[in-house]
């Protein structure tokens, strides 16, 4: 049986080339990743500005005590460009963000000055304080957003703010979804006794675009081989990802893993950690390929675990290791050695630092118990049961 980081390692090994890009505009780049650095075509901000509604002054006027009457030349507001330089003895009335006029270094808030007429009284000032510099956001040829990085809403927006309205994204890796079992109905239709409703279909779905990849939804294959074989085939004929939940256990109708060693090849089946212990990953003519557990936890810690790392990578990115914090245990935990463990907790600050419990039964198929839960409480393999007190390791969800 292979372990968690062992598994990781082996599917990310096995992932060569990122798929291709594609020109999208910036308005749908969100969550997407850039297939090459993104650089300045111009100093941001392009020229020295004020940072405040004031007066912009040349240093030699400034009091070092007392105060000085300085003659108001002009009115410049954000957007326009005072052609004429402010000689000594002047002061030009300057709205936040327009550019700094010659002559001028520093600028007084205008609520630290006495205005009269066309006249202003002003006092003690550091110099060059309130002006934002040119270039001292982002330099002219600098690199804003290295490639294989996420496009969040702030990238966005220092994308636009070099007037880029296009660029070059990867394409978001295609995921064909199935769920399989007899039992398994589909929500909006009635329930036949002995049925339950599908949830890890639309959970893994969640999952998969919340993480950049794109949905080919295959719906429910019944345990019958001839079904499976037909669905797998057609999966991964069309995507870069084929995901199946349930039917990779040892019961008489898991029929996955048979049928993807009939299919293609079968890397590894068992993983050393709980829940999700039957898990099969491997892959069929060009497509990879994992069975998730039947179990809704289990099948949504290892898409968390194994699948999301690996859409990541295929999506471009570049970092992939999740942010943990450690947190004071505050009840005991069972723990068995020998296998990773991961229970769903929930993390609190305290004036004590970062306190975890868990959210109660911890059954794999309690789906509730990650409603309820803000974080996944990571148990090693070397760990056995743990004590109320002890430091533990939390990975937030
Ligand atoms: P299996 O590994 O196929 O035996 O499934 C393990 C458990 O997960 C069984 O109780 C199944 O009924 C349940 N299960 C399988 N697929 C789903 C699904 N799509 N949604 C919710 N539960 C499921
Ligand atoms: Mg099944």
């Amino acid at each position: 049986m292979i372990s968690v980081r062992g598994g990781q390692e082996h599917i990310l090994a096995q992932l060569a080339a990122p798929v291709p890009a594609e020109v999208v505009p910036v308005t749908r780049a969100l969550g997407r990743v850039p297939a090459v650095d993104v650089t300045a075509p111009f100093d941001v901000p392009p020229a020295d500005n004020s940072a405040v509604d004031g007066y912009a002054v040349g240093s030699a006027d400034i009091p070092s005590a007392g105060t000085r009457e300085l003659a108001v030349v002009g009115d410049l507001a954000a957007g326009a460009v005072f052609g004429v330089a402010i000689a000594a003895g002047q002061a030009l009335r300057i709205m936040t963000g327009a550019p700094m006029p010659s002559g001028a270094d520093t600028v007084y808030p205008q609520e630290i000055v006495e205005r009269t007429g066309d006249r202003v009284r002003v006092g003690p000032l550091a110099k060059g304080v309130n002006v934002r510099a040119r270039g001292e956001d982002v330099e002219a040829g600098g690199i804003v957003i290295e490639a294989g990085s996420l496009l969040r809403p702030q990238e966005i927006g220092l994308i636009t703010s070099l007037g880029i309205w296009q660029l070059e994204v990867h394409r978001r890796p295609r995921v064909a979804l199935l769920s399989t079992g007899d039992e398994v109905a589909e929500p909006g239709t009635p329930r036949r006794p002995g049925q339950i409703y599908d949830a890890n279909r639309f959970t893994l779905r969640g999952s998969i675009e919340q993480c950049g990849g794109e949905v080919l939804d295959l719906g429910i294959v019944p345990d019958v081989r001839e079904a499976l074989v037909r669905s797998l085939r057609e999966a991964a004929g069309m995507a870069d990802v084929v995901l199946t939940s349930g039917g990779v256990s040892v019961g008489v109708y898991d029929l996955v893993k048979d049928v993807l060693a009939e299919l293609g090849t079968i890397d590894f089946w068992q993983v050393a950690m709980q829940p999700g212990r039957p898990f099969a990953v491997g892959r069929i003519a060009e497509a990879r390929f994992f069975g998730l557990p039947g179990n809704p936890v289990a099948s949504m810690l290892c898409f968390h675990l194994f699948v999301r790392p690996a859409l990541w990578k295929m999506g471009g990115r570049t970092r992939l290791d999740p942010e943990c914090v450690t947190a004071t245990a505050v009840e005991p935990m069972r723990k068995r050695a020998g296998r990773r463990e991961f229970k769903r907790g929930v993390l609190r600050f305290t004036d004590r630092g970062y306190e975890v419990s868990t959210t109660g039964p911890q059954g794999s198929g309690i789906l509730s118990s990650m409603v309820a839960a803000n974080c996944l409480i990571i148990l090693e393999e070397g760990r056995g049961d743990v004590t109320a007190g002890e430091r533990v390791l939390v990975e937030p969800i």
